[in-house]
């Protein structure tokens, strides 16, 4: 990355400061520059567990790397705990890298760790990142949106509460439109049939993505009736993303990462 190809937009990291940064889905080429300039400046690095090794790779050896990776029901640091530790080391002067995987605003939590910094007056910045659903499409091979088949395109958690239905299943189920279930791996059988139950028809094609963008990608492609049995079938377990509509017929054409061919 030389300095006259990408001229700098930014000042350089600054000490005292937290860099909230979005690390993308996992293929560390999807960095942004920002991103990538971000982390050989940093002092510290905090980052979660969706944060994959080949992005950590990215971090210069001597640099702090703190981790507060969280699984669903297993948190390494409780929310409250990780948003102090970031006032915490900017507080001692650090350049402080917060890296989250995906975009930081989707999904991802930022923005309850950026109320915090306002509120104990630490500088900050917001880097963006390709969210999951964006690399994700990209690399299976499913277009998100589509002239012919699919209008909008809707982001949304699966990640029900005590596994009770809270999301308004009808505004899901309507056609046209591509349906992104972020953390709903373990739902997917209530959201395959919630989506039939309010009217989208059985064979509406739809996908399950696993570690999406790296070497350990794994596509399930389906219809609602069938893709359950099908994950189950494939031994499918997180991080994956669900992805609904008539968009998804077009990824056997479409699909061109085969991460099993890569050297
Ligand atoms: N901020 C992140 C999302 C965090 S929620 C983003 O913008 O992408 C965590 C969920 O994201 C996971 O449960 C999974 O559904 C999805 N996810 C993130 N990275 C993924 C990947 N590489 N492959 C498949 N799903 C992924």
């Amino acid at each position: 990355m030389s300095e006259s190809a990408f001229p700098r937009t930014h000042a350089p990291a600054r000490p005292g400061w937290v860099y909230l940064v979005g690390a993308g889905p996992g293929d560390p080429e999807l960095l942004t520059l920002r991103a990538a300039r971000l982390l050989l400046e940093a002092d510290v690095v905090v980052y979660d567990n969706l944060v994959g090794q080949d992005v950590m790779a990215c971090v210069p050896a001597g640099v702090e790397r703190i981790y507060v990776g969280k699984k669903a029901s297993n948190h390494a640091l409780p929310q409250a705990g990780i948003n102090a530790l970031l006032v915490e080391q900017a507080r001692l002067g650090k350049r402080v890298v917060r890296l989250k995987g995906g975009d930081p605003f989707i999904f991802g939590r930022g923005g309850e760790e950026v109320e915090e910094l306002v509120q104990a007056g630490v500088s900050f910045e917001v880097i963006p990142g390709i969210t999951a659903a964006a690399g994700i499409g990209a690399y299976a091979g499913i277009p998100l949106t589509h002239r012919d088949f699919a209008q909008a395109c809707i982001f949304v958690t699966g990640h029900l509460k005590d596994g009770s239905v809270d999301l308004d299943w009808a505004m899901l189920a309507r056609r046209k439109q591509t349906v992104v279930f972020y953390m709903g791996i373990t739902q997917l059988p209530t959201i395959c049939a919630e989506l039939v139950a309010h009217g989208l028809p059985a064979s509406t094609p739809a996908a399950v993505v696993r570690r999406g963008t790296t070497r350990a990608q794994r596509v399930v492609t389906a219809d609602l009736a069938t893709l359950p049995e099908a994950v189950k079938a494939a031994g499918i377990t997180p991080p994956a993303l669900i992805i609904v509509g008539d968009v998804v017929g077009l990824q056997p054409r479409l699909a061109w990462f085969h991460p099993e061919d890569a050297a």
